[in-house]
């Protein structure tokens, strides 16, 4: 094992593909800390949008990246965002937020510092990470890797349930092109696209329920772990 306690549990996959459930599970039931690496993206466009920053003042973005304050909580078993002190934790997950958090995340400096932060909060271990770079660029020497995927159709339709679950008026045709545009987005990338690691696991969780996918996966950390 590289030079940390615990081991890093890192989960990579396109938009939609359930990520963030498992994630958080996974980190539940290990007592692990679940980090959210896409919620951080996010968190520095809201603050950005918050701010009236244009989103080609590279400059700007790339001080205020550095500058900003981001940090995780967990609360009755919920995970919280702040922003500079702030909670944020309702304001992240709009569409409109997710869009800035795709644009700023095309730029190479910006990732560099939300790669660095990345690292300096995991590098202990015991983190469960989820994002799109996780296994192949953050922690690529990971202890356990798995990259999700699910079929378009099956992804949009997840977003939509939980979207339609927070009360939120959506479309389901809509979200099935702004899943395709977010993948082409983040598939064709110039600076750490969206990709499998070689020693990723892939699972294709299409018709899976999100116990059946939990369970493949403690399955697999618990028969190759001693450590845990
Ligand atoms: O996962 P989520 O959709 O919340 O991520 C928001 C945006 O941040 C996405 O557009 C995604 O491409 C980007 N992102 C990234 N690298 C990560 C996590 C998310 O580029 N590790």
């Amino acid at each position: 094992m590289p030079n940390r306690n615990k081991p890093i549990i890192a989960i990579d996959g396109p938009a939609g593909s359930g990520k963030s459930t498992i994630a958080r599970l996974t980190a539940d039931r290990l007592g692990f800390i679940y980090i959210n690496t896409g919620a951080m993206y996010r968190a520095l466009a809201w603050k950005l949008l918050k701010e009236n920053i244009s989103l080609n003042d590279k400059n700007r973005i790339v001080m205020i990246a550095r500058s900003v304050d981001i940090q995780l909580g967990r609360e009755n078993k919920s995970t919280k965002y702040f922003v500079d002190g702030v909670d944020v934790s309702r304001k992240l997950f709009t569409p409109a937020v997710g869009k800035s958090a795709s644009l700023i995340s095309k730029m190479r400096e910006v990732r560099e510092i939300m790669v660095e932060k990345q690292r300096h909060t995991g590098f202990k271990g015991g983190f469960v990470l989820e994002g799109r770079d996780i296994g192949t660029v953050v922690f690529s020497d990971a202890e356990y890797k798995f990259f999700l995927d699910a079929s378009v159709d099956e992804r949009a339709c997840r977003r939509y349930k939980e979207l339609k679950e927070k009360g939120e008026n959506v479309n389901l045709g809509k979200l099935c092109e702004e899943i395709k545009l977010r993948d082409r987005e983040d598939f064709t990338r110039e600076h750490s696209p969206l990709k499998k690691a070689d020693d990723a696991i892939y699972m294709d969780t299409t018709g899976m329920s999100i116990n059946e996918v939990l369970k493949m996966i403690l399955g697999y950390i618990k028969t190759k772990a001693r450590d845990l």
